[in-house]
């Protein structure tokens, strides 16, 4: 135990450039999403800030940086960071985002390890993360008040224990709703949670799988009006009810 916590110890307090940790390895990984054309300037931007490694368990510290995902425990995944980038970039091309450049106020479905939510409250006015298992829940707040404290950020961030198909109506309407998990439905708060010119990006079963679906929130003549489409197929972990 105290060998294996020596170890990660030293691997933390690598120099810059050297160890499968560093920021240059995260920087390479960035690299590699840019040249997929998944995101632009200002998603990569945060990518870049947030150590990945940081969130997953030491054991697979060696493996954060590649294209994968990886089991956070409690029958969980986080997300390969292809995913969470090609997300965030569709987040920024909504209307509201588009115009201020950032994601206003942000709702986020299953916080998992907390990365995507670190991601997020970089691009983020505030961030509401809500996540249905709460040793998930304690352990991001963790690792994230860790990394804000290390990194000497004020982060407008919320992490919330609840079963999240109910969104959270009392920091609501968001400008910008992202779930990783995916459901047969979109559950109608999110709907009604979201504001106008805001966007929702959510996995959503369909047939054998699941693709991602986008949800506009547009004003048309002084009416309200959602409209849906469907992108690609994407792989996502179950959205379940209850608290776990
Ligand atoms: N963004 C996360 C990915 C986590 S995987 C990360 O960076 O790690 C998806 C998460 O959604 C899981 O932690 C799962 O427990 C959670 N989840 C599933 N159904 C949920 C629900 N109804 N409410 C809140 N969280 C839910």
């Amino acid at each position: 135990m105290l060998a294996q916590a020596t170890r990660d110890a030293a691997r933390m307090s690598q120099p810059a450039g050297v160890g499968l940790d560093s920021p240059a390895v995260r920087a390479r990984m960035v690299q590699r999403l840019a040249a997929e054309g998944l995101a632009g300037e200002a998603v990569l931007d945060a990518m870049v800030k947030v150590p990945r490694h940081r969130f997953v368990d030491p054991a697979l510290v060696q493996q954060a940086y590649e294209d994968t995902s990886l089991p956070i425990g409690f029958g969980q995944t986080i997300s390969k960071p292809s995913a969470v980038a090609r997300m965030l970039q569709l987040l920024m091309e909504g209307d509201m985002s588009r115009r201020q450049g950032h994601l206003g106020r942000v709702l986020e479905i299953g916080t998992g390890c907390g990365y995507q939510a670190a991601v997020l409250s970089l691009l983020a006015r505030s961030l509401v993360s809500l996540e249905r298992i709460h040793g998930l829940h304690i352990q991001a707040m963790s690792r994230i008040e860790q990394w804000r404290l290390d990194a000497r950020l004020r982060l407008p961030v919320q992490l919330v224990h609840v079963d999240g198909r109910g969104g959270h109506a009392a920091h609501g309407p968001f400008d910008s709703i992202i779930a990783a998990a995916g459901g047969e439905a979109l559950p109608e708060a999110w709907l009604t949670q979201l504001a106008p010119g805001g966007r929702l990006v959510a996995p959503l079963v369909e047939g054998a799988g699941q693709v991602l679906a986008v949800v506009d929130h547009r004003m048309l003549g002084g009416r309200s009006m959602l409209e849906h489409s469907r992108r690609e197929a994407v792989s996502f972990v179950p959205l379940k009810s209850g608290l776990g």
